[in-house]
This record gives structure tokens, C-alpha cells and sequence, in this order.
């Protein structure tokens, strides 16, 4: 995932990417400190763990907020028949339901993933 941190230099947040999905993990894989190279100005520092965080992603939101506009008018126009024939409402909120479900599980899953990384600290 997508993780951050301050540079101690230009006080600028940097990012980068590990495959991981807390502290713990991102210490094994990297080690404590570990060093980065900050994206403002170049300078490599040491990097303390628990000083790495875990943001809310935008794509998910994005994604979780197309499922549902493009997903509501979409049930809408698939079922408009069926409801026309058969008036099967009960149907329709159904379907309507399952954008917003996609929605929730997205919004959940990121913040639970947020949540764990944050969460996890390393003691030394
Ligand atoms: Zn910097």
C-alpha cells in the first residue's frame, strides 16, 4: 500500500509503496530505521516505523463513488423492464441496494486497512 511520512529536512510529506499491511511487517521487510529518499528534496534519512502512516486511499473513494453513480441509474435502466412487467419493487430496491453495498465494502475495507496500519505500533 501506499504509505507515508515527514522528511526531517524539508518538514515535506513523502510517500512510498510496500507490499505490506502493517508496522510489523513493513519492519521486517525494511528494518528499523530503514532508510528512504524524501520526493521534495532528495535527501536520504532514516526512517523510524512507527513514524510511518497510513492514509485513506483516493482511488478507493473514487471507485466506491463510480459504483454507486454509475451504478444506480444502471439497475435502474436493466430492470426498468422487469418492474415495467412484473412490478416487482421489492426487486428493484434490491439492486438498487447492491451499488451501495459495493460502495460500503470498499469504504470499509480501506479504512480498515488504515486503521491496522495506524493502529500496530512497534515497541523498542
Ligand atoms: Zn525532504
Amino acid at each position: 500500500m501506499k504509505l507515508f511520512t515527514r522528511c526531517p529536512y524539508c518538514k515535506k510529506e513523502t510517500s512510498f509503496f510496500a507490499f505490506v499491511s502493517d508496522r510489523a511487517m513493513l519492519s521486517k521487510e525494511k528494518g528499523n530505521p530503514f532508510q528512504l529518499t524524501c520526493k521534495s528534496c532528495n535527501s536520504d534519512f532514516a526512517c523510524e516505523i512507527d513514524k510511518v502512516y497510513a492514509k485513506h486511499s483516493k482511488i478507493a473513494l473514487i471507485i466506491g463513488l463510480t459504483v454507486l453513480i454509475l451504478g444506480i441509474p444502471f439497475s435502474f435502466i436493466v430492470l426498468n423492464d422487469i418492474i415495467e412487467d412484473t412490478g416487482y419493487v421489492v426487486f428493484s430496491v434490491g439492486m438498487i441496494a447492491v451499488p451501495f453495498a459495493i460502495y460500503q465494502i470498499i469504504n470499509n475495507q480501506d479504512r480498515k486497512r488504515v486503521e491496522n496500519f495506524n493502529r500496530f505500533r512497534i515497541r523498542r
